[in-house]
């Protein structure tokens, strides 16, 4: 039995996996989340900025946003 990531609750037959991109320290990665509900999936928060802007499934078919250029990088 697994637990809801977002209200903790009991996850019964309605298990919704989501991967959405979150900031740990100084790096952004994909998360799994088991969400019990359509309105905890709701709940996750806002993902990083630049990454994929809402929690989806995963798969062949996502395409991130092309990485930001350093700001250094624009100074010529
Ligand atoms: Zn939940």
């Amino acid at each position: 039995m697994r637990n809801c990531s977002v209200c903790d609750g009991p996850v019964q037959n309605e298990l919704r996996q989501v991967w959405i991109s979150g900031l740990v320290g100084t790096d952004v990665l994909p998360f799994l989340v088991n969400a019990c509900s359509a309105a905890c999936v709701a709940a996750l928060p806002e993902p990083y900025p630049g990454y994929v802007q809402t929690p989806h499934t995963g798969g062949p078919d996502i395409v991130q946003p092309a990485p930001r250029r350093a700001t250094s990088a624009l100074v010529l």
